[in-house]
């Protein structure tokens, strides 16, 4: 599913003196099965813009197609179950949204809420914890004796059981040390392509932006300051760090290196950094 901005604005506290234009007139483009990174400083807008693409904000200005679903800024109520089914949001911490007494209730929950009945959403639980890689001799258990990387599978697990098209991660490795992050971000690799998801993933990691992705938006102000591939992206690294991106010196190396070979070769060669 091809996903479209055009000429997007958000406004949050429209006329209150806490005003923020927080979005200013954005347009872009997604293509359908892409790996799309959003980075930026904190506060250029990358978790407001991903917001509008499952409707958990409306635009104030502008519209955005996910696929065929269009949200307007001048459209008045809409039901957003259609498009909720289609784009997976894995928050912050996914795991602190755990709360059934089975792991294998807590990710029956999410096809569920979208009227999927209980045999259908146990088969696409057991499929996604499969997707995962939590062994079966889990499944009974209470999430909650899990490890933190395991229970963020689980998680993971509840949004992959309503088979979205596309799915938004903000931040997926927050808290996890570099094993658990390799871990999560190899899972997510290996989804997008057996899976032909269409992946949109905020990060402040810059390698990994690079390593992943096939398209990297950099957001400064509100507004795409450079939207292409990371090879491209990342050879402006004056520019990058002049709006207070962390990039590290290796940076210029690793995208001459993209650039040169295949990603997959890079991916085995080179270590994440921190
Ligand atoms: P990022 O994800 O890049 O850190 P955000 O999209 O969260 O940026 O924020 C963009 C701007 O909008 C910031 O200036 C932030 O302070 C402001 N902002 C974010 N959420 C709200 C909100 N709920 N109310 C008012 N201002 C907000």
């Amino acid at each position: 599913m091809d996903i479209t901005f055009e000429h997007v604005t958000h406004v949050y506290g429209q006329k209150t003196p806490f005003e923020k234009k927080a979005l200013n007139d954005v347009s872009l483009h997604i293509p359908s099965g892409s790996f799309t990174s959003i980075i930026g400083h904190t506060g250029s807008g990358k978790s407001t813009l991903v917001q509008h693409i499952n409707g958990l904000l409306k635009p104030s200005a502008g519209r955005i197609s996910v696929g065929d679903f269009v949200i307007d800024a001048n459209q008045k109520k809409q039901d957003l179950k259609p498009l909720r089914e289609k784009v997976g949001y894995v928050f912050q911490y996914p795991e602190h949204q755990l709360f059934e007494e089975t792991i294998i209730k807590d990710v029956c929950f999410g096809p569920m809420n979208f009227g999927v009945s209980d045999s259908e959403a146990t088969k696409r639980a057991e499929e996604s914890l499969q997707l995962v890689g939590l062994p079966a001799a889990y499944w009974h258990r209470s999430p909650f004796d899990l490890s933190g990387g395991q229970m963020r599978r689980v998680a993971i697990a509840g949004v992959l059981a309503v088979r979205p098209q596309v799915i938004i991660l903000d931040e997926p490795t927050a808290g996890l040390d570099p094993r658990g992050r390799e871990e999560i971000l190899s899972l997510f690799s290996d989804l997008h392509k057996r899976l032909n998801l269409t992946i949109i993933m905020v990060t402040h990691n810059m390698s990994d932006a690079a390593i992943y992705s096939d398209q990297v938006i950099a957001m400064d102000g509100g507004k795409p300051l450079l939207a292409d591939t990371p090879e491209e992206v990342f050879s402006h690294v004056e520019l990058l760090r002049k709006v207070g991106l962390d990039v590290p010196e290796t940076m210029e190396f690793l995208s001459k290196l993209l650039k040169k070979a295949g990603k997959q070769q890079v991916v085995t060669a080179f270590t994440l950094d921190d």
